[in-house]
């Protein structure tokens, strides 16, 4: 059987590691907001190139605050994209504020930035692009729109730790950016856990009270926060596999390169890195006429295989009542095409040969 992830190899990898950063907590009888959260804060910034980094709950906090910090609300419209994980959508609506969705680049899978300006009207007050499956929106157009319009960038980096657009992290680019550390991202807790990202000294300070019930100071409260913190337990974590991620998004990479070749004569279309982009392959994902047959033939063969997402987040039961009855062709026709194959850094060679000659195989029948 070959699982669609395997944490148990990651964590064998560096168990030694993890056991005695642990450890350490355990013995400091310190495990909120304390000195774990205070070094992987200041070593992930410097890792991305940005001079604030604000430890939340997860990354759905990331973005619910990030929206929130930006005084983003009722009447407000935030243009983003449907095909993504809900959260995205979600950190709008529970704002209060309105999505506008616009559809996505059939290259790239990210917001197609030529349809931005149109959807923006006197009420836009920002634009969430998502870097997916790990590989950059394209970035500077958004930006100069952005520019023109006085509008702020959110990037969605949930998916894209380490990635980069024309050199630079992404996550550095738009005013604020939000990553999630849920244990299967490309770096991972061991449970939940999220990161705001800015170079705004204001925002960051604002952002570190209401994560904090909107206290400075234990006890007094200039507004009303919420409980969201990195606990010390998982900061530790993630400072010890911030030491591997680059490394392990080399492996990704080499891995993505190995399916590339051995997919070349099959009817799958793989995935694209453009010129300007560093892709980190937080999923590999194909497209295939056939998807759900070819997916139950992987799976009667001891393939998992997931689909990232199986319905786009404006098609969503939850997002019905919103009465968003807009056509997103590229996102829809997608949504039945996409298929995750499995793909992390401890993934084997002959599992991915095994894993492509079935497909190959698949489409010669
Ligand atoms: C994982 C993810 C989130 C949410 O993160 P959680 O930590 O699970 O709350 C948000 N956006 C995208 C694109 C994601 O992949």
């Amino acid at each position: 059987m070959i699982p669609f992830v395997d944490l148990k190899r990651e964590y064998h990898e560096i168990k030694e590691e993890i056991d005695s950063a642990i450890q350490r907590v355990l013995e400091s009888g310190w495990f909120i907001l304390g000195e774990e959260l205070r070094k992987f804060e200041e070593e992930f910034a410097k890792y991305l190139g940005v001079k604030h980094v604000i430890g939340v709950n997860s990354g759905s906090d990331a973005l619910y605050l990030a929206v929130k910090a930006l005084g983003i609300g009722p009447g407000d419209e935030v243009i983003t994209v449907s095909h993504t994980f809900i959260s995205t959508v979600d950190a709008i609506v529970r704002n209060g504020a309105k999505p506008v969705f616009v559809d996505i680049d059939p290259e790239t899978y990210t917001i197609d930035v030529n349809q931005i300006e149109k959807a923006i009207t006197e009420r836009t007050k920002a634009i969430i692009p998502v870097h997916i499956y790990g590989h950059p929106a394209d970035m500077d157009p958004i930006m100069r729109i952005a520019e023109e319009y006085g509008l702020y960038v959110i990037e969605d980096a949930s998916q894209a730790h380490g990635a980069e657009y024309k050199g630079r992290k992404v996550g550095s680019i738009g005013h604020v950016a939000c990553f999630s550390f849920y244990p299967t991202k490309n770096l991972g807790a061991y449970g939940d856990a999220g990161a705001i990202v800015t170079n705004d000294y204001e925002l960051a300070e604002k952002l570190r009270m209401m994560r904090n019930y909107g206290s400075l100071k234990k006890y007094y409260h200039e507004f009303i926060g919420v409980n969201s913190r990195l606990d010390e337990i998982q900061a530790t974590i993630l400072r010890v596999k911030l030491r591997h991620l680059d490394e392990w998004n080399d492996r990704r990479r080499r891995i993505a390169k190995i399916y590339n070749e051995l997919l070349e004569d099959s009817e799958v279309i793989v995935p694209v890195e453009k010129e300007w982009a560093k892709h980190v392959y937080h999923l590999y994902v194909i497209r295939h006429k056939d998807r759900d047959k070819l997916q139950q033939h992987l799976l009667k063969n001891g393939i998992k295989t997931q689909i990232h997402y199986p319905v786009p987040v404006h098609l969503q039961k939850a997002y019905l009542d919103l009465g968003i009855r807009m056509k997103l062709p590229v996102t829809e026709r997608i949504s039945l095409e996409i298929l995750s194959l499995p793909i992390y850094p401890w993934l084997k060679e002959k599992e991915i040969v095994k894993t492509c000659s079935l497909i190959c195989n698949y489409d010669k029948r």
